[in-house]
């Protein structure tokens, strides 16, 4: 069954990890996906020939999402694709930084702030005129947002930061018929969480959750597959855990 038929669909940070996975899913359920990357073209243009060749839709696009207009040009390309009709928007793509305090740079801190809060703040805010009743607006924020652990206190505050937009985005697009939410992943293994490659890290991670093994970017990919489709129709302004029960 294809419950995302006619949509059309942006994922950042789609050329690997969550990204590729969200991409994927979305792409299963019948959605039109525009695929968009950083720098990881041939990845890109992987993920592209994978939902072809399953029968799909998908475009690649880039933007460095670290740029002050980095998400105007994304919103540009955007819209020059799919027209006047965005119908789900995960604003995926981030980047971490795990740290003690006393070792934390200012242009650390500012990059990620620009990446994690400020780039999905004004996708949505440039792709706004494309999104209308039933259109959708999916963040990744993370465990670490309301929990601790490692040392990712900024990266935390980025993450924090988008639990907050969730519900003013939600609360101001609402009378639109426009739902905001997020999915809040705890460790993943992808290439941000390459302590997972270790015994030991594998080991500390397992460790803090009540479901026993490591997730994968594709356990994610199925939250946000749900929190798409109509079946999540009347939630909004909410983060959903999706963390296997970590840190209960
Ligand atoms: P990843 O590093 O594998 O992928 C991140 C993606 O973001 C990549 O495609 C990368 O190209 C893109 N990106 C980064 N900086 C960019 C820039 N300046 N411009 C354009 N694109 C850029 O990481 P992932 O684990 O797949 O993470 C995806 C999301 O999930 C992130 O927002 C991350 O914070 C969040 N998350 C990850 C974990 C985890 O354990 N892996 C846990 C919680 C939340």
């Amino acid at each position: 069954m294809t419950t995302l038929a006619g949509k059309t669909a942006l994922v950042t940070g789609a050329s690997r990890g969550i990204g590729r996975a969200i991409a994927l899913a979305l792409a299963r359920q019948g959605a039109q996906v525009i695929v968009h990357y950083g720098s990881a073209q041939k990845e890109a243009n992987a993920v592209v020939k994978e939902i072809v060749a399953n029968g799909g839709r998908a475009q690649k696009v880039s933007a460095d999402l670290s740029t002050p207009n980095g998400a105007h040009e994304l919103a540009k390309q955007v819209r020059s694709i799919i027209g006047d009709r965005l119908d789900i928007l995960v604003a995926n793509a981030g980047i971490s930084k795990a740290v003690p305090i006393e070792e934390l740079t200012v242009e650390d801190f500012d990059q990620l702030f620009a990446v994690n809060v400020r780039a999905p703040y004004f996708l949505v805010q440039q792709l706004l005129p494309t999104m209308c009743k039933g259109s959708t607006v999916i963040f990744t924020s993370s465990l670490v947002a309301r929990a601790v652990a490692g040392t990712l206190s900024a990266y935390a505050a980025t993450k924090g930061a988008i639990d907050t937009l969730v519900k003013h985005f939600a609360a101001a697009l609402g009378e639109r018929g426009i739902r905001v939410n997020a999915v809040a992943p705890g460790v993943v293994d992808t290439d941000m969480s390459n302590f997972t490659k270790t015994e030991t890290g594998r080991d500390r991670a397992i460790s803090m959750q009540a479901l026993k093994r490591l997730a994968t970017p594709e356990d994610i990919a199925g939250a946000v597959t749900f929190l798409a489709s109509d079946d999540a129709r009347w939630i909004t302004g909410d983060t959903l855990r999706v963390d296997g029960g970590s840190k209960l």
